[in-house]
């Protein structure tokens, strides 16, 4: 039997610890994948080109929006982020499932053009415990943090817009709860 293939967005504040879920699903399944992104953001400490984004200048990005190799894009605090088309439809096609991590913007323009995808909205117990994560990971200057907070206070309010709701307010729970989206038990 072909296994068809899905598409999970999984989308909420910067330091709401998406990245954290998603490593743990690439981690236990093997047919889940995920889609590395392009940005024009400068790399963190330990990134690595091609693994964690592929990082390009803006004009590189801007060459990528106008030859539409963006399944979707956004500006996100000063930089932008943006889906590389081709490999995220290849993998669909060949069966898998594959996770787009992005921001709301993004995530409601992949809503628009697959409306079977399946949105997963993560969302901070409060924006008290989102601030402490948001310093406690200690990668951004407090410009950017102050930059992350705005924005996160703007994506909490739209949450609803998404098919599920997901507090990450412990993570292991916050893992079952994803993975059971993912993979719906058949009564
Ligand atoms: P960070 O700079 O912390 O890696 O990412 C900032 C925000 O951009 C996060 O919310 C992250 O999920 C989002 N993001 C990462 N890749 C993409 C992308 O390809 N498209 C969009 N729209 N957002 C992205």
């Amino acid at each position: 039997m072909t296994q068809e293939g899905k598409l999970v967005v999984i989308t909420g504040p910067s330091g709401v610890g998406k990245g954290t879920i998603v490593k743990a699903l690439l981690s236990k399944y093997s047919q889940i994948f995920v889609s590395i992104s392009a940005t024009t953001r400068v790399p963190r400490q330990g990134e690595v080109d091609k693994k964690d984004y592929y990082f390009l200048s803006r004009d590189e990005f801007e060459q990528m929006i106008n030859d539409h190799q963006l399944l979707e894009w956004a500006e996100y605090a000063g930089n932008y982020y943006g889906t590389p088309r081709q490999p995220v439809l290849e993998q669909i096609n060949q069966g898998k499932i594959i996770i787009l991590e992005i921001e709301v913007l993004g995530a409601r323009l992949i809503k628009d053009s697959f409306p079977l995808a399946t949105s997963i909205f993560i969302l901070p117990p409060s924006l008290d415990i989102l601030e402490q994560r948001l310093r406690g990971r200690a990668t951004d200057a407090e410009e950017v943090i102050i930059k992350r907070l705005a924005k996160a206070r703007e994506e909490l309010a739209v949450s609803d817009e998404f098919d599920y709701q997901v507090i990450n307010d412990n993570l292991e729970s916050s893992i079952e709860l994803v993975e059971s989206i993912i993979f719906p038990a058949v009564s």
